[in-house]
């Protein structure tokens, strides 16, 4: 088969790495779950996606699997906000040069290549481009690019006034 063909016989929401094979770090466990099984031989069983399964595919990802597109981003997000919530006040040049080049490297190493090759473009628009003079701007900046992600996937905007109190202070009361 043709790599195109072969393409067409993957379920939907399956996103392929560089190397041509579906990329786990790009790719729902809900729809890895539904891709054919292979043998222990290693090969494809053309017909195991409509054959019963030796195997349950359990519904959600077990905790003791490599992450998925959801997994990865949920952890990747603690880490973003939280470094934003952790930024000083005000920021010196210094940090804020050292900051600007984390987070240009971060998105060229993000493992889903498909949400790194999104948030590259997103952060090279001028009006996108990372406000790093201190902690409220960043973590306003960090809450708008995640905005971005959320709109793009269908769910509901986050209220960047409640930044603070999500991943800073906690809620009050
Ligand atoms: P998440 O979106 O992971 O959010 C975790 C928690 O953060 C939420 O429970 C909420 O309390 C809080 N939160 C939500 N929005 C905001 C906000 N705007 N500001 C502050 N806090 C907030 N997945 C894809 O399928 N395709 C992509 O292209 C893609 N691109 C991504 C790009 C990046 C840089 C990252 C880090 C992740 C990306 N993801 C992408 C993963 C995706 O954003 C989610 O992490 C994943 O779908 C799991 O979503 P979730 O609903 O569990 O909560």
């Amino acid at each position: 088969k043709t790599e195109e063909g072969k393409k067409n016989d993957l379920p939907p929401r399956i996103v392929l790495g560089p190397d041509g094979k579906p990329c786990k770090s790009c790719t729902a466990f809900s729809a890895w779950a539904k891709l054919p099984k292979k043998k222990a031989t290693g090969a494809t069983d053309p017909s195991s996606s409509s054959a019963p399964q030796d195997t349950v595919t359990p519904a959600t990802l077990p905790p003791d699997c490599p992450p998925d597109v959801e997994a990865l981003g949920r952890a990747t997000w603690t880490f973003l906000h939280s470094m934003a919530a952790t930024y000083p006040d005000s920021a010196p040049p210094e940090k804020q040069k050292e900051m600007s080049s984390f987070l240009r490297i971060f998105g060229n190493v993000y493992p889903c290549w498909v949400c790194a090759e999104d948030f590259r473009s997103w952060m090279a628009k001028d009006e996108n481009k990372p406000v790093l003079t201190g902690r409220e701007a960043m973590s306003r900046w960090m809450c708008r690019a995640h905005n971005e992600v959320n709109e793009k996937l269908g769910k509901p905007a986050f209220d960047c006034n409640k930044w603070e109190e999500r991943w800073r202070t906690g809620r009050k009361g």
